[in-house]
Formats: C-alpha cells, structure tokens, sequence
C-alpha cells in the first residue's frame, strides 16, 4: 500500500523549498530539498545531499517546479500524495488563514500578484505543477500575510489619504508562516511566551515581528516585503521622496525604479560586491563594512521601535540564515541593544536553539530555527484532514 504523504512547496524568488510528510498526526518529516541560486546555475540538494539538476542555467520557476513534481512522483512511487500546501506571499485582506485552493482562489491570488511580484506568479506556478502531476489532491494556500492580520488597525494603516486606505494600502507584513512557527515554539524556550517577544527573521528576506500573547501587533514589513530592514538586495525603509527623485530627475523608469530599489539594493547595493552576509562579514572592503554596519544600525532601530509599540520587551528571539548562523551580527545587535536590559551571556553558544543571555537577563534573547515547511505541512493536514472528515459526513 502507498505511504499518505504531504508535499509541500515553499516557493521564493530565488529559491524553491519542499517537503515530504507522512500523513499522520506528528507529520514526520520524510524527504526535504532544496533548489537554490534560480536564474544563476541553480543547484539541487536532497537531505542534504547536492544532486544533478538536468536544467539549463536560465531555467524558469516555472519549468523547475514542473521538473520538481515530475521527477518525485517517478522517484517515490511508493507514496500517495493526498494533500499539497503551499507558501503564498500575499493574501490580501481577504485570505485571514489558510484555505483549499479552488478556481475562485487561484483568480484571487492572480489580482494580488502586483503587490508581490518576486512571489506570488511562482507561488501560483507550484499550484499550477501540482495540479498537472496530482490533479486529485487537493491543494491548500498558506499565507505569509496571515499571521499579522491579528494587528490592531492602527498599526496596519500609513498616514496616507483615507480613500487609499479603504482601498487596502495597509501593511499587511510578510514572514508570518515564520512568525506562526516560532509562536508555537516560545512556550518551550521563552519563560513569558505571551509576554512581549520581538523575533527577528534575518535571512535574505529580513522583517521583524513584535508579538503579545503569540499574536502580531505589529511588523516591519509593509504592503509589500521591501520595507523594514536592510535585505540582502531589497532597501528596506526608504523615504518615498527617493522614488519621485529616481523618476523625475534621473529620468529612469518605473521598471528601473523596481529593479534598483527591489533588487540592487540592500547588502549588496551598499556593498557593491556581495548580497551575502557571509562574503561581506569576510571581506576587507570598507563598502562591505558599511554595508554590515547599516544591516545592523537598522536592525537595532527597528528593535527599538517595536519595544515601544509593545511597551516594553521580555524576549527578542533571532531565527533565518542570519539569524540562526550568524553569531557576529547576533552579538552586535544585542550589545547595541543592551540599553533594554539584555545581559549577553559570555558563552560561545554552539546548539540551536541557544540561549544568548546570562541566566535571569531580563529581557533575554534565543536563536530558534525556523521551520515553514513544517507550519504549511501543520496547516494542511488540519485544513485537508477537516475537509475529508466533512466530506464523509455528508
Ligand atoms: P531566504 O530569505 O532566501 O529564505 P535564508 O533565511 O536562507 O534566506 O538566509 C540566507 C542568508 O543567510 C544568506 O544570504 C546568508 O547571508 C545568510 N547566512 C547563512 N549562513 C550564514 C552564516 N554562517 N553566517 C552569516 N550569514 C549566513
């Protein structure tokens, strides 16, 4: 008999992220891979193994995730997909949680696409691939917007005209199925977990989240993920006089505009040399220490801000490649944080998750791994399982 499996795809713009479950209420974790560095020699890895990828170098989102499906449905043919999630970068307003893709939701996801052009036409790609391999499984969308639609309105709204507003030009943020991973972990590390926490998602892609009873109250990203923090290529806070600068006196485009601020920007417009917080952290350049030393001025910033909209902080949790891997830039931004209260432990720490304060700090400050793949896997089986149940009872 076949082995009920869960696939998951967790898509992003440089980067495809799955998953193989088994079905059962613990969800272990069967295969996990990796195709990183789309669009620039992609490369394959499986349990951690580097595996042949048969694509040329300029291969689409589109034709790798087709290549994706195809090639673990002719390599396990011992399991049964019953369910697919997926990571969705945007949902709106209207998607408050996770949902079962139908035509009405695809056409949906579609119109929010302008808001996330790096994400959501891949996200729908993955959809799109599993349907033409599984097209009997059903498919749920999971929303990186969701977990922050527990923010008070307040903190979702910009001081712009109010038409505007109504017409749903909020910060929504974004990392939430990260956020909503890491929710579910604070009971097992954090002394207060409803208390005040802000985590810090470091990756390419960096936002932070303050949380009060596990729940957003407010984020760094906006309505779209370029606003916050320095991100690896994405400019993060930006006086929005820039653009009007780029466009009228610089005489560029709307497209060169997007292309400057969305993809040459962050680390690696300061630095000029790398996106990579590793390269930068190693190199001798001073433009790469600017670059680091900016990542770093903002991160704390940040901090600073939403200590104030929480009133105060208990906890400040670090998780993304950054964050869980980069000791250096955890140590700088707890020391320029000490002002808060933190005491940093004087211990190297080498396990995640670690505790990177002395015993009673108050507040103190964690490394915990983030997991999407698992909170998509979670929010499936729960979606899909109900489905099933539903559909036997009727
Ligand atoms: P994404 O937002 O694409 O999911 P990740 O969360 O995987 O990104 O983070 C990727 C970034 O993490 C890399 O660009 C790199 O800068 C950083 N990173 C990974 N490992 C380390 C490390 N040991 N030291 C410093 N930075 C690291």
């Amino acid at each position: 008999m076949k082995k009920p499996t869960i696939l998951v795809l967790n898509t992003g713009s440089s980067s495809i992220k799955y998953a193989l479950f088994a079905a059962q209420t613990t969800l272990p974790r069967i295969i996990h891979g990796q195709i990183d560095r789309i669009g620039y020699r992609p490369q394959h890895h499986c349990n951690g193994m580097t595996q042949p990828l048969p694509m040329p170098q300029e291969a689409t989102h589109a034709n790798i995730l087709d290549w994706l499906t195809g090639h673990l449905r002719n390599e396990h043919p011992e399991l049964h997909i019953m369910a697919a999630g997926h990571r969705v970068v945007h949902g709106g307003q209207s998607f408050k949680g996770p949902v079962i893709v139908s035509e009405d939701v695809v056409t949906a996801l579609q119109k929010l696409a302008p808001l996330a052009p790096a994400h959501q036409p891949h996200n729908l790609a993955g959809i799109a691939a599993i349907a033409r391999h599984w097209p009997h499984a059903p498919q749920v969308a999971c929303f990186d917007t969701a977990f922050h639609r527990t923010q008070p309105r307040i903190a979702q709204m910009f001081a712009i005209p109010r038409q505007l507003t109504n017409e749903g030009v909020l910060r929504y943020g974004f990392h939430g199925l990260s956020y909503h991973y890491i929710s579910t972990q604070l009971p097992k590390y954090i002394e207060h977990p409803k208390g005040k926490v802000i985590v810090a998602h470091l990756g390419n892609g960096a936002s932070m989240c303050a949380m009060q009873n596990q729940r957003s109250i407010a984020t760094t990203m906006g309505f779209t993920a370029l606003d916050g923090l320095v991100m690896g290529r994405r400019c993060g806070e930006l006086d929005p006089g820039v653009i009007f600068y780029m466009l009228r006196e610089l005489n560029m485009t709307v497209a060169e505009v997007e292309e400057q601020l969305g993809r040459k920007s962050g680390l690696l417009g300061v630095s000029t040399i790398s996106s990579d917080m590793r390269d930068l952290l190693l190199s001798e350049d001073p433009a790469a220490k600017e670059a680091v030393d900016l990542f770093v001025y903002q991160a704390c910033k940040k901090i600073g801000a939403l200590a104030a909209a929480l009133g105060g902080i208990d906890a400040l949790v670090f998780t993304g490649g950054i964050g869980e891997n980069s000791a250096p830039i955890r140590d700088r931004i707890l020391h320029n944080c000490i002002w808060l209260g933190f005491e940093p432990s004087n211990k190297a720490e080498i396990a995640t998750p670690a505790c990177l304060t002395k015993v009673g700090s108050k507040p103190s400050a964690h490394v915990i791994k983030t997991d999407e793949e698992r909170i998509i896997a979670v929010q499936t089986w729960k979606i899909t399982n109900n489905a099933t149940s539903l559909r036997e009872l009727r």
